[in-house]
């Protein structure tokens, strides 16, 4: 029988502000969104950790049996910066600072999303549609919203008419908790005043200028769509008009997911998202991770250790343990002392972990192993609560230790059952890579070592006045990368 038949899954949506058992619309498949990167640059550690709450998600729902359709869009188009002008597009913007074209851009920036999901473990999801791919899709969304009376066109432009969608009745704002009259009465206009006919109104095609390289036709000229109307255009064609569950970060409720429903609604009549779930912001030192506040750092420099904000370097299952010892819901602050903490609690479990194949099996339990098996699938029934499921997973830990010591007795079913329960919770579940297992983060430190020795080496070289043999040292560490920085506190490397 399939899993989900025997949890009671309930999900926090944003939308009803509750949490409640949760009930696809097709009894066993799931449809669920996941906004994507937007690929004009390199995704920060931030991002990784909204990508990988929604991995665990998507991990745990195949894990209950679910057929689960995961589409997670790639944004290449359309994405301005925050003041909403057309010059900003963020794309056009950085193909001019790297001399590359949009789409170099493009390609550069996606191959380094998927190179860093590959490095911590990420299932890839179903689909992984790009705004580019889905112009013809967008466009034709836009004509429905004019031809309905939710859109107007002006100068080539085409803007979503919030004040006439909310004269219906349809309520915008329902889902990030906005009074309307509020938000009539403080925003200001962001995409050029005399084109939109309110401030609220949000772009579902703009008009590009003469300068603006990314560009498609249109009956409304040459242009590039809004931002919003790619994921509704998306997970209208892959999901249907309403699907399951439909994710990203907290960031993104507003505008942008609002604009969705209002898109959804519009259309069809009927609000798309079932459930909307919203991930919290990863912090660094206390501050929210960005790119734009330079408060950032790359996940291949946090696990490379070529950074200066962590003492050393941190593999991606130390990296994966430490994001889910929190909940998706809660603020995350990364501090080197949290990674350090990860890093010993980690390896404390996966000893433990490693000394099940040497238990010695008794005739009777002296430990209750079933109702610890369920405890760990209540706290992921439990809005996906990945750190009270760890506390479990340490509790399974203890057990192991106990039987260990000869202090407590398990038969061979009941070690099986910790086994099984401790792999499936922690490799599938949780997406710790059990190939590795901490091993990228080994690796680093016994190359930080042997480096290290060769800087002694090259010192002792010095000392000896065998310039060649510390020449030698330091231009074959050049050739594999590996940099070394003489200072007046001694040598340092990168790598
Ligand atoms: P973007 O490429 O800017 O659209 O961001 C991709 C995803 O990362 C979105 O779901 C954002 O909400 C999310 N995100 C951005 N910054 C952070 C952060 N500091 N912590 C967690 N998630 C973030
Ligand atoms: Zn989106």
């Amino acid at each position: 029988m399939e899993l989900y038949k025997n949890q009671s899954l309930k999900i926090y949506n944003t939308l009803s502000g509750e949490k409640s058992i949760f009930t696809p619309i097709h009894e066993g498949n799931i449809g669920m969104y996941v906004c994507g990167p937007t690929v004009y640059s390199n995704v920060h550690l931030g991002n990784v950790r909204t990508f990988m709450s929604f991995d665990v998600i998507f991990r745990y729902l195949l894990h209950l049996d679910y057929k689960v359709r995961y589409v997670r869009n790639i944004t290449d188009a359309g994405h301005l910066t925050d003041d909403g002008d057309v010059d900003n597009d963020r794309f056009v913007k950085q193909s001019r600072l790297e001399k590359l074209e949009p789409m170099e851009i493009v390609q550069k920036y996606s191959v380094d999303f998927h190179k860093v999901l590959d490095t911590f473990n990420f299932l890839p999801p179903t689909i992984e549609p790009t705004a580019t791919g889905h112009i013809l899709e967008q466009i034709e969304l836009t004509q429905k919203l004019i031809d309905t009376g939710f859109a107007y066109v002006s100068n080539g432009s085409v803007y979503f008419d919030v004040f006439a969608y909310n004269k219906k009745g349809l309520n915008y704002g329902e889902l990030s908790n906005r009074n309307i009259d509020e938000l009539f009465a403080n925003t200001r206009d962001l995409d050029g005043q005399s084109e939109k006919k309110n401030p609220q109104d949000f772009a579902l095609w703009k008009n590009a200028s003469p300068a603006h390289i990314m560009r498609w036709n249109s009956p409304w000229g040459e242009g590039f769509p809004g931002w919003h109307l790619e994921c509704t255009a998306m997970s209208t064609k892959y999901l249907g008009e309403t699907f399951d569950i439909h994710g990203g970060g907290m960031d993104l409720k507003f505008p942008h997911h609002e604009c969705e429903v209002a898109q959804g609604k519009a259309c069809n009549g009927h609000s798309p998202v079932n459930y909307w779930m919203h991930t919290n912001m990863l912090t660094m030192n206390g501050l929210r991770m960005s790119k734009s506040t330079g408060n950032y750092i790359l996940p291949m420099e946090l696990v490379t250790g070529d950074n200066n904000f962590f003492e050393k370097p941190f593999g991606p299952n130390i990296v994966r343990f430490c994001f889910l010892q929190a909940h998706y819901r809660s603020v995350l602050d990364i501090s080197n002392d949290a990674m350090v903490a990860s890093e010993k609690g980690y390896n404390r479990l996966m000893e433990s972990y490693k000394l099940l194949p040497t238990l010695k099996a008794s005739n009777s339990s002296s430990l209750d192993v079933v109702s610890w098996k369920q405890s760990c699938y209540d706290a992921m029934n439990d809005d996906f609560n990945t750190p009270i499921l760890i506390a479990q997973l340490f509790e399974g830990a203890r057990f192991i230790n106990l039987v260990n010591d000869g202090t407590a007795t398990l038969t061979a079913d009941d070690i099986q059952l910790v086994t099984t329960t401790l792999s499936n919770f922690l490799f599938d579940v949780l997406g710790i890579n059990n190939t590795t297992s901490g091993a990228a983060s080994n690796t680093s430190e016994k190359l930080k070592g042997v480096v290290e020795l060769l800087i002694e080496m090259r010192k002792q070289a010095r000392i000896n006045r065998d310039f060649a043999l510390s020449d030698q040292i330091r231009d074959q560490l050049l050739a594999l990368d590996i940099q070394l920085k003489d200072g007046k506190d001694g040598t340092t490397f990168t790598f």
